[in-house]
């Protein structure tokens, strides 16, 4: 098919007409179960009725004032995030990337307003995702990502990811702030270690660092902390959010401190569509539902759920499956055959996973998925792998 499209996707031949819950349907009528969620986004699935109807009044009010006037919803949203976290401001964009872009001006911002603009390094690791502008592709690193979009954006250091000797030697007079996502998610589910997290958390307070947590990712719910950086005991300066916050609709921040965002007063930064009022329906609406009581207590127990389910596949399919990482709804299955033929295959029994680094198939269902689906998804996964297996026999058995 030729597409007006400019192709830096390799998209996958199926397009979608509407969703239910964990559920999407195709143009062709076919349903698909979704363990992707439009990449960490759909947080409460496909036409959650409280997201459509929060988005639905507000449509019919108002969409969009610019951020030369208050908007209350937004002063509503920001303290709210405020109390469920360790912040004490909030800032919002509409993308990852840009809240990413929002943390690191936050914290370059903070030692200038010091009196030491010189500091403006920021460390980050290896297998980083940090989004796409040309600063996040420095950011993250990735060489595939940086060639052929001109000089790498100055100022971000990157060392290996747990690396603390190496986090050290990088630490300099020119350094702001070290940038880490808890558990890197394009990267392939890494998780750092709690003492890792602990050590990053003296260092910057030994030598004056901001630590910034990107929680693009993990953030609102989907490890079954509202952020993930509960689980480790260490708190950030700084974290940037996106992609659940918005259920599906583009939807990002950070959180900070006061102290942190000292720097960033009226006109040091802007947005024009950041925080606009359709946007603030909806992160509300979302919040109503993840911070309800005992609502991420579910995700975790449905987080375990799934991981015993998956421990049972790794059991049964030591040939297609190396290891089980993640936490909470994050999951990722570490496969032993190229991913990409994991997720197709994956696809062909109808369940939608997305492929990362290290040879890791993302499994990031919607939070409020049943265990109903959860067990159908990981049924899925198993005629998946013995669709695989017999392929397999079948080459052996021709060479
Ligand atoms: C997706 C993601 C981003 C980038 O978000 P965009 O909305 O695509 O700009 C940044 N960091 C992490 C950890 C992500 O997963």
């Amino acid at each position: 098919m030729t597409s007006a499209l400019i192709p830096t996707y390799a998209r996958a031949d199926l397009a979608f007409e509407r969703g239910e819950g964990s559920w999407l349907v195709s143009v062709k009528g076919e349903r698909y179960l979704d363990f992707g969620a439009g990449i960490a986004v759909a947080s409460l699935g496909y036409s959650n009725p409280h997201l459509i109807e929060a988005l639905t009044r507000q449509a019919n009010k108002l969409w969009h004032t610019s951020n030369l006037y208050q908007i209350p919803d937004g002063e509503r949203l920001a303290q709210r995030l405020v109390d469920a976290s360790f912040g004490e401001m909030a800032f919002f964009t509409n993308s990852g990337a840009e809240a990413l872009e929002f943390a690191c001006k936050t914290a370059r911002k903070f030692h200038a307003s010091e009196g030491h603009p010189e500091r403006f390094h920021i460390i980050t690791f290896e297998g980083a995702f940090h989004g796409r502008t040309i600063a996040m592709i420095a950011a993250g690193g990735n060489p595939k990502y940086i060639e052929g979009f001109g000089p790498k954006a100055e100022g971000f250091d990157q060392v290996p990811f747990g690396d603390i000797a190496a986090v050290k030697a990088a630490v300099g007079p020119q350094t702001a702030a070290i940038l880490i996502e808890p558990i890197q998610g394009e990267g392939g589910i890494r998780s750092a270690d709690p003492s890792f997290l602990r050590a990053l958390r003296a260092l910057c307070d030994e030598h004056g660092l901001l630590l910034v947590f990107d929680e693009v990712q993990t953030g609102v719910g989907r490890t079954g902390k509202f952020f993930a950086y509960e689980l480790t005991g260490v708190a950030p300066d700084i974290l940037a959010f996106a992609k659940g916050i918005g259920g599906g609709f583009p939807l990002g921040g950070c959180l900070a401190t006061a102290r942190a965002a000292k720097g960033m007063t009226a006109g040091t930064h802007g947005t024009t569509y950041g925080g606009n009022p359709l946007a603030m329906a909806v992160g509300n609406a979302v919040l109503d539902i993840v911070l309800a009581p005992g609502f991420l207590d579910e995700v975790a127990r449905k987080g375990l759920f799934l991981r015993q389910r998956l421990a049972e596949l790794r059991d049964r399919h030591p040939d297609i499956i190396a290891g089980l990482r993640g936490e909470g709804l994050m999951m990722g299955v570490q496969t032993k055959i190229p991913v990409g033929e994991f997720v197709a295959a994956a696809r062909g029994a109808h369940l939608l996973t997305i492929p990362a680094a290290e040879n890791v198939a993302r499994l990031l269902p919607p939070l409020n998925i049943s265990e109903e689906d959860l067990a159908e998804g990981v049924s899925r996964l198993d005629q998946a792998c013995v669709a695989l297996e017999n392929a397999r026999a079948k080459q052996g058995a021709a060479v």
